[in-house]
């Protein structure tokens, strides 16, 4: 694509790269059939290369956003199955991250869509925060109604319908220390992520993972002073708050790794992998954290990524039961995961099914499902509806986000899939799965 920025513009590296990745974009259309929202609402400016006309024309107008493109690009879930389809390499997510940034900075939302954000930047990155939020959550369901009948309140509806009845108490594994590998031989040494809404949603789910690994003989540190990693506000243009959860990851693996070394920063989200991956991109222009950053970003694995190398034993069960595996945006598209968890999951003796559409997304996209509630809903239902044609008795994910939204309307049980791999390497049974799922298969 002929661009026509000024030499001026030129020498603000961000519009430098954005200039670059413009470039790339050849209009060739084929992202359009990938994208959830085009196939969703059938129009051009809510397909990738309709955003990038539309990112293209403000950047190189140098003007600032306006309602239109903040609607379409509010639309964008960022979901990157444009870039896997993608014949010409455009990297769309530093595009729509620029992009955004600039609607942040440039952009006054209407009150109380700038109030929601706000609530939500403030309270989902912080596990303290949030837990009470949850708590809260029970006085406002009752208004649940009256809220989605008010088009701007529609946003508090999708998140009081989202926020689960009851938490789990926060894990002690959680806190910073070091569990050490059993067994004489020491398989590795790994950082783990305890991150933030997934700690209170489903704390388990690192729990299993520090259970698991410490099984294989592999040691896992809780780094002190690990916090969010930047990925809800970054999504929101928040890119300052963004930035500073980035550093404050960076300087804590980086006293591990000076205090150690890490073979891996294991990650049990796929939407922070995708994220903490970024680092040495999102850090690139501070020359003190560009280096460290970039070393973090080659450290982090998916924990299926590092389960795939580890060589496991044979399971000491044989479930044979039926698994839908929902394949989250952010390890298919974000990270390039796509072999490792199906390969643990039938190694580990599970019948692995795949629902068709697998490429588009389930809605969830961090906060969509809560500031874009319709749209959100509808993919929801769709990837329901193809994931309960496949016949399965559970459905396995790598992604909290999407463990939320496809359980919101699923009749089968959504469960990470770590869960399953810890149960067929003689860890217990999921919690909650017990009557429809692994159950059938004892
Ligand atoms: S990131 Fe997803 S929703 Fe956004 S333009 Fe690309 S395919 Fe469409
Ligand atoms: S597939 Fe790539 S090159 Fe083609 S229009 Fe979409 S972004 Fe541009």
């Amino acid at each position: 694509m002929q661009t026509n920025f000024s030499l001026a513009q030129l020498a603000d590296p961000h519009v430098a790269e954005s200039e670059k990745i413009l470039r790339k974009c050849v209009h060739c259309g084929f992202c359009t059939a990938t994208c959830p929202t085009y196939v969703t609402l059938g129009n051009e400016l809510d397909s990738p290369r309709g955003r990038i006309y539309l990112i293209k024309d403000m950047l190189e107008n140098g003007r600032p956003a306006d309602k239109e493109i903040v609607t379409h690009i509010d639309r964008c879930l960022s979901c990157l199955a444009c870039m896997t389809i993608c014949p010409s390499g455009v990297n769309y997510m530093h595009l729509v991250d620029h992009a955004r940034a600039h609607i942040q900075e440039t952009y006054k939302r209407p009150l109380l869509d700038r109030l929601m954000r706000a609530m939500l930047a403030f309270v989902l990155p912080y596990p303290g925060r949030f837990r009470a939020a949850l708590k809260l959550a029970g006085f406002g369901r009752p208004f649940i109604g009256l809220f989605e009948k008010l088009p701007a309140l529609k946003p508090v509806a999708a998140m009081l319908k989202l926020a689960p009845a009851s938490i789990p108490p926060a894990s002690p594994k959680a806190s910073p220390g070091t569990h050490p590998g059993q067994g004489t031989e020491k398989r590795g040494r790994v950082a783990i992520l305890t991150g933030c809404a997934q700690s209170v949603l489903d704390p388990a789910i690192n729990d299993t993972t520090i259970s698991l690994l410490t099984r294989l003989g592999v040691e896992v540190v809780v780094p002190e002073g690990e916090g969010c990693c930047g990925a809800l506000v970054h999504h929101m243009g928040r890119e300052e708050a963004a930035l500073a959860s980035a550093r404050q990851n960076v300087d804590a693996w980086t006293r591990a790794i000076d205090q150690g070394g890490l073979d891996a920063i294991v990650i049990t989200a796929s939407g922070c992998g995708t994220t903490i991956k970024d680092y040495g991109f999102m850090l690139r222009l501070d020359p003190a954290y560009a280096e460290k950053a970039a070393r973090v970003s080659a450290l982090a694995k998916d924990v299926t990524e590092y389960l795939a190398v580890l060589d496991l034993p044979e399971p000491v069960r044989e479930p044979g039961t039926i698994v839908a595996y929902h394949s989250a945006c952010s390890m298919q598209h974000g990270q390039k995961i796509t072999r490792q968890p199906k390969e643990l999951l039938a190694k580990a003796g599970f019948v692995v099914r795949e629902p068709r559409e697998g490429h588009l997304c389930c809605g969830s996209a961090g906060t969509y499902n809560i500031l874009q509630p319709e749209i959100s809903a509808k993919l929801r239902d769709r990837k329901v509806k193809n994931i309960e044609a496949t016949g399965a008795e559970i459905v396995a994910t790598g992604n909290i986000g999407c463990i939320t939204q496809i359980a919101s309307a699923a009749k089968l049980p959504v469960v990470h899939t770590i869960k399953l791999l810890d149960w067929a390497y003689g860890g217990p049974k999921p919690e909650g799965v017990s009557e429809r799922g692994l159950a059938a298969a004892e």
